[in-house]
Protein backbone atom coordinates (compact mmCIF):
# COMPACT_ATOMS: atom_id res chain seq x y z
CA UNK A 1 0.00 0.00 0.00
CA UNK A 2 1.01 3.43 -0.67
CA UNK A 3 1.63 5.51 1.78
CA UNK A 4 -0.61 8.81 2.05
CA UNK A 5 0.60 11.93 0.22
CA UNK A 6 0.13 15.04 2.13
CA UNK A 7 -1.38 18.56 0.69
CA UNK A 8 -0.65 21.41 1.63
CA UNK A 9 -2.65 25.02 1.42
CA UNK A 10 -1.13 27.96 0.61
CA UNK A 11 -2.34 30.86 2.95
CA UNK A 12 -3.45 34.28 0.93
CA UNK A 13 -1.02 36.85 1.69
CA UNK A 14 -3.77 39.20 2.70
CA UNK A 15 -6.88 37.25 4.47
CA UNK A 16 -9.75 39.24 4.35
CA UNK A 17 -12.29 38.70 7.45
CA UNK A 18 -15.58 39.49 6.65
CA UNK A 19 -16.80 42.13 9.13
CA UNK A 20 -20.21 43.59 9.06
CA UNK A 21 -22.09 45.98 11.64
CA UNK A 22 -24.91 45.48 13.11
CA UNK A 23 -27.16 48.13 15.12
CA UNK A 24 -27.41 46.84 18.86
CA UNK A 25 -31.01 46.05 18.56
CA UNK A 26 -30.44 43.54 15.97
CA UNK A 27 -27.31 42.13 18.26
CA UNK A 28 -29.65 41.93 21.16
CA UNK A 29 -32.20 40.35 19.13
CA UNK A 30 -30.00 37.87 17.74
CA UNK A 31 -28.37 36.83 20.86
CA UNK A 32 -32.03 36.32 22.16
CA UNK A 33 -32.98 34.15 19.49
CA UNK A 34 -29.54 32.32 19.71
CA UNK A 35 -29.98 31.51 23.09
CA UNK A 36 -33.82 30.35 23.12
CA UNK A 37 -32.69 28.19 19.80
CA UNK A 38 -29.55 26.64 21.25
CA UNK A 39 -31.57 25.93 24.58
CA UNK A 40 -34.59 24.41 22.44
CA UNK A 41 -32.34 22.40 20.15
CA UNK A 42 -29.47 21.06 22.62
CA UNK A 43 -26.95 22.78 20.28
CA UNK A 44 -24.28 25.49 21.69
CA UNK A 45 -22.74 28.30 19.74
CA UNK A 46 -19.90 29.19 19.14
CA UNK A 47 -18.38 32.96 18.82
CA UNK A 48 -18.12 32.35 14.83
CA UNK A 49 -21.12 30.35 14.79
CA UNK A 50 -23.18 33.77 16.09
CA UNK A 51 -21.39 35.34 13.11
CA UNK A 52 -22.36 32.91 10.65
CA UNK A 53 -26.12 33.62 11.98
CA UNK A 54 -25.22 37.41 11.92
CA UNK A 55 -24.26 37.30 8.25
CA UNK A 56 -27.15 35.03 6.83
CA UNK A 57 -29.88 37.20 8.80
CA UNK A 58 -28.76 40.67 8.00
CA UNK A 59 -30.90 43.07 7.02
CA UNK A 60 -33.65 41.35 9.01
CA UNK A 61 -35.63 43.53 11.41
CA UNK A 62 -35.00 42.94 15.15
CA UNK A 63 -38.16 41.99 15.94
CA UNK A 64 -38.98 39.55 13.01
CA UNK A 65 -35.68 37.61 14.03
CA UNK A 66 -37.78 37.27 17.75
CA UNK A 67 -41.15 36.51 15.42
CA UNK A 68 -39.08 33.56 12.89
CA UNK A 69 -37.99 31.81 16.18
CA UNK A 70 -40.76 31.81 17.94
CA UNK A 71 -42.20 30.65 15.36
CA UNK A 72 -39.58 27.76 14.82
CA UNK A 73 -39.76 26.91 18.67
CA UNK A 74 -43.57 25.86 17.50
CA UNK A 75 -43.27 24.28 14.74
CA UNK A 76 -39.54 22.95 13.79
CA UNK A 77 -38.52 18.98 14.72
CA UNK A 78 -35.34 18.29 13.84
CA UNK A 79 -32.13 20.41 14.28
CA UNK A 80 -31.10 23.56 14.46
CA UNK A 81 -33.30 25.75 12.31
CA UNK A 82 -30.55 27.85 9.51
CA UNK A 83 -30.32 31.67 9.07
CA UNK A 84 -32.58 30.71 5.79
CA UNK A 85 -34.89 28.57 8.09
CA UNK A 86 -34.82 31.47 9.98
CA UNK A 87 -35.72 33.57 6.95
CA UNK A 88 -38.27 30.91 5.50
CA UNK A 89 -40.38 30.83 8.81
CA UNK A 90 -40.20 34.73 9.09
CA UNK A 91 -42.09 34.60 5.89
CA UNK A 92 -44.62 32.02 7.10
CA UNK A 93 -45.15 33.62 10.32
CA UNK A 94 -45.79 36.91 9.06
CA UNK A 95 -48.01 35.81 6.19
CA UNK A 96 -49.99 34.06 9.57
CA UNK A 97 -50.41 37.67 10.77
CA UNK A 98 -51.48 39.01 7.81
CA UNK A 99 -54.68 36.17 7.90
CA UNK A 100 -55.48 36.13 11.43
CA UNK A 101 -59.08 38.30 11.64
CA UNK A 102 -58.82 41.66 13.64
CA UNK A 103 -60.55 41.15 17.06
CA UNK A 104 -61.78 44.28 17.17
CA UNK A 105 -64.16 43.63 14.32
CA UNK A 106 -67.54 44.07 14.86
CA UNK A 107 -69.08 42.48 11.63
CA UNK A 108 -67.59 39.43 12.24
CA UNK A 109 -66.36 39.67 15.95
CA UNK A 110 -62.99 38.33 15.14
CA UNK A 111 -64.52 34.97 13.55
CA UNK A 112 -63.15 36.33 9.65
CA UNK A 113 -66.62 35.18 8.62
CA UNK A 114 -70.11 37.17 8.28
CA UNK A 115 -73.22 35.76 6.81
CA UNK A 116 -75.24 36.66 4.26
CA UNK A 117 -78.80 35.85 1.58
CA UNK A 118 -77.64 33.26 -0.44
CA UNK A 119 -78.34 35.00 -3.84
CA UNK A 120 -79.74 31.85 -5.91
CA UNK A 121 -81.98 30.96 -2.27
CA UNK A 122 -82.29 34.39 -0.36
CA UNK A 123 -84.55 32.84 2.44
CA UNK A 124 -80.81 30.76 3.35
CA UNK A 125 -77.76 32.46 4.70
CA UNK A 126 -74.55 31.86 3.90
CA UNK A 127 -71.22 32.29 5.57
CA UNK A 128 -68.58 34.80 3.31
CA UNK A 129 -65.45 36.24 4.14
CA UNK A 130 -65.60 39.34 6.34
CA UNK A 131 -64.17 42.62 4.96
CA UNK A 132 -61.41 42.69 7.55
CA UNK A 133 -60.10 39.62 6.26
CA UNK A 134 -59.86 40.65 2.61
ZN1 LIG B 1 -64.51 40.93 10.39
Amino acid sequence: MEPLGSVSFQKPKKEKKITVKFSREFSVALKHSLDLLSAAFRQPFTDLGVQAYAIGLDGVKPDHILLATKYLLKTHREFMPSPAQLREALKIALEQIEQAPTPACEVCGGTGFKMQAHPDNPENNLAVRCECRK
